[in-house]
């Protein structure tokens, strides 16, 4: 456009038009020239504003990515000490089973955890200075985000002993607990569960109240979309113990990779094979070597002592490596892993330590058949704290005053510095407890 108009005044000037047109048209591109010039000035201004806008939407996407980032840290470290929680749901899920739908009441979001452990429950109940201490494992899939879940059997009074009060923490759950009930609760922790990074087939071994990490773990590997090959033998005496029936049922129906077997033991008049349950009998080595195409899975068991012992037995005739067997027992364990049996020379070892509770006042010597400290302090007449008697829970946590531990299993979680966790260890050599 310039171009065209310094030609055009050369040209005027070249057929020797008058001066008059000749300053007009410098007139008109100084003018033009200075439209062109305001237009750009005021282009740049709008662009700039448009570059402060989207800056400030930047700063403002990043700020919150940071916000989430440390929310999402925080919840996936999980929280210190106890954190409450509201009783959000509680159904009924058979003879003195319930399940508890648990909701942070801070209403913040909830950390992930690893399908197969449990949360630590500190229950101030009436009439008791301490709280009480158990836990539970968590029997929904990690992928539910705005809730926890934990399914609890009322622990009745044994059958050789009624007059003993049934079991406290189950009862207080069963029978007092209600919606809307606030709960005090540690993280989520243990180390019995499943790997959701791999995709090797898996045999989930329940029963009884058992069921509930196994449910966690088909739960989560239903969710997560593989196609990863499950097998979950569940085991009960009769469909009054049918724990989350429909709930399993549904899960095997809409998922072709998870196999669903369930046995009674005693089955009761109303159930039917072939609709509640499959197979008459317990679930054992037998009936594994009569369904799964070969022995070579990984296998979770959690259930009584006997149902453990037995299945942990016959997986070993089967051939299965020990490495391939996990499993968590909601008690004292009932199954050792190899390395916590001692051998001849250890035996021997052990047989020459002393044991010293300073408090009580009495210093004995180790005996090496006892199952470990807890044990050993009450046989003694030593009084020392317990809850679950897994290694979990902490309460039967002791102050070492001299000496060390061997664990005979890990601690789920790392006991405080210079104290031992008494169910799960027995001395390394002479040892004095402030107990
Ligand atoms: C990792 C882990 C996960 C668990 N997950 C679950 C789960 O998902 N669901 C579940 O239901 N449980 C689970 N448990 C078990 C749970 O923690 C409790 O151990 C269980 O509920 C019993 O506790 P309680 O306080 O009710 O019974 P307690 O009060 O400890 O009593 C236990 C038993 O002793 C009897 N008893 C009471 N007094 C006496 C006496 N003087 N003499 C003799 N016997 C007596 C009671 O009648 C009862 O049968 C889990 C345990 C662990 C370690």
């Amino acid at each position: 456009m310039i171009a065209t108009l310094i030609e055009s005044l050369h040209k005027a000037s070249e057929v020797g038009l008058s001066d008059t047109l000749g300053r007009l048209l410098l007139a008109g591109l100084l003018v033009w020239l200075a439209l062109e010039i305001i237009r750009t000035l005021l282009r740049i201004r709008a662009e700039h504003a448009q570059s402060r806008l989207a800056l400030d939407k930047l700063r403002a996407q990043l700020q919150e990515t940071r916000l989430r980032c440390r929310e999402a840290g925080q919840a996936a470290a999980g929280w210190n000490g106890c954190r409450k929680f509201t009783v959000a749901k509680k159904i009924v899920e058979c003879d003195d089973v319930c399940a508890f739908y648990l909701k942070p009441h801070d209403g913040r979001s909830l950390p992930p955890f690893h399908p197969g452990q449990y949360l630590t429950f500190q229950l101030d109940l009436p009439g008791r200075d301490k709280p009480l201490i158990r836990c539970y494992s968590l029997s929904d899939s990690p992928h539910q985000k705005d809730y926890y879940r934990v399914t609890i059997k009322k622990e009745k009074a044994p059958p050789d002993k009624p007059d003993v009060p049934h079991g406290a923490s189950s009862s207080y759950f069963c029978d007092i607990v209600k919606e809307g009930d606030i709960l005090n609760a540690k993280a989520p922790t243990g180390h019995f569960h499943i790997d959701m990074t791999k995709l090797n087939p898996v045999v989930l071994l329940a029963g009884g109240v058992g069921v509930t990490p196994m449910l966690s773990m088909a739960n989560a590997i239903a969710a997560s979309g593989s196609k990863r090959e499950a097998w979950f033998f569940f085991g009960v005496r009769n469909g009054r113990e049918h724990i989350h029936k429909a709930e399993l049922e549904k899960l095997a129906a809409e998922h072709e990779n998870i196999h669903l077997q369930i046995c009674y033991s005693k089955p009761a008049a109303g159930d039917v094979k072939g609709r509640d349950y499959q197979h008459e009998g317990r679930v054992d080595a037998e009936l594994l070597k009569q369904l799964l195409p070969s022995s070579n899975f990984e296998y979770y068991l959690c259930g009584s002592g006997a149902f453990m012992k037995s299945l942990t037995d016959g997986l070993e005739a089967w051939g299965v490596p020990e490495k391939d067997v996990h499993f968590e027992a909601f008690g004292p364990a009932t199954v050792k892993k190899k390395a916590a049996v001692p051998t001849p020379e250890e035996t021997s070892h052990l047989a020459k330590i002393n044991v010293t509770f300073s408090r009580s006042g009495k210093t004995v010597r180790w005996e090496p058949a006892a199952e470990n400290l807890l044990e050993f302090a009450r046989s003694q007449g030593v009084k020392i704290d317990s809850g679950c008697c897994a290694g979990g829970c902490g309460s039967c946590l002791v102050a070492i005053k001299s000496g060390a531990v061997d664990y005979l299993k890990k601690p789920d979680a790392e006991p405080e510095s210079g104290s031992c966790l008494t169910c799960i260890c027995r001395p390394q050599k002479d040892l004095t407890l402030d107990a």
